[in-house]
């Protein structure tokens, strides 16, 4: 993932609520109407009858956000005389010095920001009280409150034009690039929320992905019926995603991966239901046995001395932490509710804000998958390839991949020699690039704009928003030298830095700065990572593992399409269920992961009310983004597809990156021909099927 969601969730300013904001708006634009008649006859007879509609539309943009402690109607005569751009030349230097001054101020920002998280976000030593504040300060929460108090906002909003979403999707692919980057500029003042609002975000952020990064399972502690030790010591795993990987590596283990994936999902089912013992976690100074959730001191001391000392060895169940900290998330969220209008809940922000793409159509994109007949086809094929019936941890099969010849421990053992430091992967950047496409000089630009950094996490990509900074790489090497897990996020968030790079430093307008929405940087991402075992010189695709790939793409789709299915549910519960206790958002959560998985999986899994689907710790701390995983997905594959036809990552990569920040659909025209859509995974996977059978035959 990207550390970018900040400034999707966080937007602009104010404290009144939002029926009192309303009628003050209301009384403000009355108050201002003469003296918008009055100046419309004014200036239209200075610059001409052609700056009348924007003359107006400015006017009116401005009243709608301004208040009596912005000054009374002389004062907002004199600002619509001074600041009205009435001629082309005036309104192009405004444009220009606008973009560039904006840039300079979100670059540092990003800066600070950056530095004040180092020490939380890196794996520098122990994380101190002081560093925790640090951590959640924003340094940019008061830059919108303060734009509105100057009154730049004013000018913008004087000058450019607002748009909605319906406008952007049904005019926006007749507009000129210089018309986007305007909108853009606009866009930015759409909003007036107070400064401690956004505060509250930042620190419900930090708190929670606190939570996440330090939620590890010791792996050598957890002790099966006849007290067996199933891993290796000193493993430890970060919940979710390392246990998720663990089980897709258990595939290649023929003796004990079945125990250790069951073993697994018991794990998870623990964590989702918090009935997992407190003092597991991220401890090892216990032994658990996690079907029978007893739990010891532990008989084997695989850890150093940094673990948390041993506390009493009890069972008592996590205390619906994790639905407490879900809730933090969800409350801070609903604070900006007030101050947003046209877009009054997280969830519209999410969907007609964040990913241009109206709810009810990605809704439908994700059970266009889930519901599709190849889905009981394409699990059959697992079941035939694994030998046995599909078990809920399948949603993770792997074993489509190519990947499958390697163990896990092959894959490490190569990863750990090629790079035993970060230092020795950033140093391989450049012929990574190459590798995939990019010329040596075009390569060597990219590897000169990404530090590396070792991550206290699983790894993260952190973007920069002005041209003189760079994008940073953070990935975890663990003391033996990187493993392939740790190898295989790395090419992810390489991806993520080199789009961070292109569409930052080479798009036309900074203003266009990035890609439409999360979905699409999480696309380009997994470009790369498709190509991680390549990067590695282990294999050359061929038909049949295109195919094999391919499968992988739909299976990967069609757990993740159900994950966001649960999110998204758990958001709108959270909704209508305002007051809720962490306890009863622990049981909604379980009773949508169930039903999901009822009404999509049971049926092909031929087991119920599995709970598998609420284990993803992105819902925990970031904000409903997990729908961009799917959707990522489909765009993915519509992206990979065409740098197939094009024959070239590199040059494609660099021709898609710079397209800008458009609405998603216009964005995927101009890539590959045609707009996002699941089309393009079902018409592959029903090809791969048919090539799979033609092989075998
Ligand atoms: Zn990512």
């Amino acid at each position: 993932m990207t550390l970018s969601l900040m400034s999707s969730v966080a937007t602009p300013a104010q404290e009144t609520p939002a029926a009192k904001e309303a009628a003050l708006t209301q009384t403000q634009s009355s108050t201002l109407k003469s003296s918008m008649d009055k100046l419309e006859t004014e200036l239209v007879a200075k610059y001409g009858e052609t700056q009348r509609a924007r003359l107006r539309r400015g006017m009116t943009q401005v009243a709608n956000f301004w208040r009596s402690e912005d000054g009374d109607t002389a004062a907002f005569e004199q600002f619509v005389r001074i600041q009205f751009a009435g001629d082309q030349a005036t309104f192009d230097t405004m444009f220009s010095r606008f973009q560039s001054l904006l840039e300079q101020l979100d670059g540092h920002m990003g800066e600070i920001g950056r530095e004040f998280r180092q020490q939380s976000d890196l794996d520098l030593g122990p994380i101190l009280g002081f560093d925790d504040l640090f951590a959640a300060y924003d340094p940019a929460a008061h830059v919108n409150d303060d734009f509105f108090k100057n009154k730049l906002a004013f000018v913008v909003l004087l000058n450019f034009p607002l748009t909605t979403l319906e406008q952007k999707l049904q005019e926006g692919a007749k507009w000129s690039r210089r018309q986007w980057a305007e909108t853009r500029l606009a866009q930015r003042f759409s909003k007036r929320i107070p400064a401690e609002v956004n505060l509250e975000l930042g620190r419900a952020y930090a708190e929670t992905s606190k939570y996440i990064a330090e939620y590890n399972i010791w792996m050598h502690h957890l002790l099966d019926e006849k007290g067996n030790r199933l891993f290796p010591p000193k493993l430890r795993l970060l919940s979710h995603w390392n246990l998720r990987d663990e089980i897709k590596a258990d595939y290649s283990d023929v003796k004990d991966g079945l125990a250790k994936q069951r073993m697994i999902q018991q794990v998870m089912e623990r964590i989702v239901t918090q009935t997992i013992p407190a003092v597991v976690v991220n401890n090892p100074n216990y032994d658990w046995n996690p079907y029978t959730n007893e739990v010891k001191p532990t008989t084997v001391k695989d850890f150093d001395e940094s673990a948390p000392a041993a506390t009493t060895a009890s069972n008592a169940a996590e205390p619906n932490t994790r639905y407490a900290k879900l809730l933090t998330s969800y409350r801070a969220a609903r604070k900006v509710d007030p101050y947003s209008p046209t877009a009054p809940t997280h969830i519209a922000r999410s969907f007609n804000e964040g990913r241009e793409i109206p709810e009810a159509r990605i809704k439908a994109m994700l059970e266009q998958v889930l519901a599709s007949p190849l889905v009981p086809k394409v699990a059959r094929l697992i079941e035939a390839r694994l030998g046995r019936q599909l078990e809920p941890f399948d949603i993770w099969y792997n074993g489509f991949r190519p990947r499958g010849a390697y163990t896990e421990a092959q894959l490490d053992e190569i990863v750990a020699k090629k790079y035993p430091t970060a230092e020795a992967y950033k140093q391989d950047i450049p012929n990574l690039l190459v590798k995939l496409g990019f010329s040596k000089e075009r390569a060597e630009y990219l590897a000169n704009n990404i530090v590396v950094d070792p991550a206290r996490g699983s790894g993260h990509a952190l973007g920069a928003s002005m041209r003189s900074a760079k994008t940073h790489l953070r990935t975890r090497v663990e003391k033996g030298g990187m493993n392939y897990k740790g190898f295989n996020i790395a090419v992810h968030e390489m991806g993520h830095n080199v789009e961070q790079t292109l569409s930052l430093n080479d798009v036309d307008f900074t203003l266009l700065e990035g890609v439409p929405n999360t979905a699409f940087t999480e696309a380009l991402a997994f470009v790369f990572q498709n190509h991680d075992l390549e990067l590695l010189g282990l294999q050359k695709p061929d038909a049949q593992s295109h195919a094999l790939k391919t499968l992988n793409d739909f299976w990967g789709t069609y757990e993740i399409a159900g994950v966001a299915l649960v999110d998204m549910a758990v958001w709108h519960w959270m909704y209508d269920h305002p007051n809720a206790t962490p306890a009863e958002l622990k049981d909604a959560t379980v009773k949508i992961a169930r039903d999901v998985w009822n009404k999509y999986y049971a049926p092909v899994f031929g087991k119920q009310d599995v709970v598998l689907l609420g284990v993803y710790s992105h819902m925990i701390d970031s904000f409903l983004y997990l729908p961009d995983y799917p959707i990522g997905h489909m765009i993915a594959f519509q992206i990979e597809d065409q740098m197939e036809k094009a024959g070239n990552i590199g040059r494609e990569f660099e021709r898609m990156a710079t397209v800008g920040s458009v609405t998603p659909d216009l964005w995927m025209q101009k890539a590959t021909g045609a707009p996002v859509g699941a089309e393009s995974l079902l018409a592959a996977t029903q090809g791969a099927l048919t090539d799979l059978a033609a092989v075998k035959k």
